[in-house]
């Protein structure tokens, strides 16, 4: 099953649908979309010595030259998702009282600790995770409801490809859970990786660094993208932080500036807490790692998990660690990695609340906030694996 998802997801089938758009009749083309994670972003720009900015635009220039429609960027479906993440926690936070399965939330971002909670903890963890989709299949959310919609096709017509850092994006992009059976097509069609969008621009002969930038595209096109942008907090999206603050604000009046790390065992385990008069009101962790991940989940099903909030994430050190990134023969691998995180730390933050295009999103697409629709696109669910049936392979 891993190897026919891995041919129907990868930069040859993006290369076929391209090719087959060259000989298709009027009207039979499909209109192709790529959108580009940030941390894929940051690796290409390591490799090509580039800033953020120019990568975004030099890649873009890239993918229409093969004759991609638009390029756009996951830091802006990650607003919905953290927006969605922090009113999810607030609310189960509320709830914590009447019910047991409330806290912690954990988060739901990473395939790799999905299908691994899934596969090899099932009911006894699945509650705990957070509902909100991750950025990825937000933006499968935004491009085959609403950018369809904007364009006058149905979303059958539409070709959505990922870059990701990560291998285990295709599992995800290949949920059930994220197919419609009405217009049976996928949220997101093909992810590559990083590595993959290196490899068409050797098998092209394109050097990024050569390219001319071209202008950014945006979802929703009311807004300009001038330059990327990203979110404060971490190389994996900074869903610790920005659910911490909301939090602090929504449920205590707190207004939290800098997010203070606490590293536990090792850097990868490092926890954050919010005191007033000596009490704990908040009590935060971010778990990466295989081990650590174990630990947590071992330490929950015995009833002993102090956490209000986790985010989880496979990778030691994170989604910029991903195994889809680019490797550096020259350099060693913590260097690389250092590297790939100044440069992801380039890019201006924003708050997902006050960024361009959210709010009118919210409104005119989803029909407001909490509304049944936001829960229906925004939001996904989890499924015990039966270990016989399952297909599905986890790198750690
Ligand atoms: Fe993928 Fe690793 Fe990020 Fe998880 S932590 S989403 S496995 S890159």
């Amino acid at each position: 099953a891993e190897t026919v998802l891995i041919t129907q997801q990868s930069h040859e089938e993006l290369r076929k649908i391209l090719d087959a758009n060259k000989t298709a009749a009027p009207g039979q083309q499909r209109l192709v979309v790529i959108s580009v994670s940030p941390q894929s972003s940051a690796s290409l720009a390591a490799r090509f010595q580039l800033t953020p900015t120019d990568t975004a635009k030099k890649l873009t220039a890239f993918f229409k030259k093969l004759g991609v429609h638009y390029v756009f960027d996951t830091a802006f479906s990650r607003n919905f998702s953290l927006l969605e993440s922090q009113r999810e926690f607030v609310r189960r936070f509320r709830e914590q009282a009447n019910s047991k399965q409330a806290l912690p939330v954990l988060t739901s971002v990473c395939p790799g600790w999905i299908c691994y909670a899934e596969k090899t903890h099932g009911n006894a963890i699945i509650p705990y995770i957070s509902t909100a989709r991750s950025p990825q299949q937000v933006m499968g959310s935004l491009v085959k409801d609403f950018f369809a919609q904007q364009q006058h096709v149905t979303p059958d017509k539409i070709y959505h490809v990922t870059v990701m850092p990560c291998y285990d994006k295709k599992l995800e992009a290949s949920r059930p859970d994220f197919f419609s059976q009405e217009h049976q097509t996928r949220d997101v069609d093909c992810v590559i990786t990083t590595g993959e969008v290196f490899k068409l621009l050797e098998e092209e002969g394109v050097s990024l660094s050569e390219l001319e930038p071209a202008p950014l595209d945006s979802v929703y096109s009311s807004v300009s993208a001038q330059e990327p942008t990203s979110h404060r907090g971490g190389g994996s999206g900074g869903y610790l932080e920005h659910v911490f603050r909301h939090a602090a604000q929504e449920l205590f009046g707190i207004h939290v500036d800098e997010v203070t790390y606490r590293p536990l065992r090792n850097k990868d385990f490092q926890e954050v807490t919010l005191e007033s008069e000596g009490r704990v009101l908040l009590h935060f962790a971010a778990a990466y790692g295989f081990r650590n991940i174990q630990n947590l989940v071992q330490k929950l099903k015995r009833g002993r998990c102090p956490y209000h909030y986790v985010e989880v994430m496979a990778c030691p050190a994170g989604c910029l660690n991903g195994g889809g990134q680019l490797k550096a023969p020259e350099m060693p691998g913590k260097e690389l990695l250092q590297h790939v995180e100044r440069l992801y730390s380039m890019v201006k933050t924003e708050a997902p609340e006050s960024v361009p295009g959210v709010r009118e999103l919210y409104g005119q697409w989803l029909h407001g906030e909490g509304s049944e629709r936001a829960g229906g696109l925004l939001h996904t669910s989890y499924h015990a694996v039966e270990k016989a049936s399952s297909g599905l392979s986890i790198r750690w």
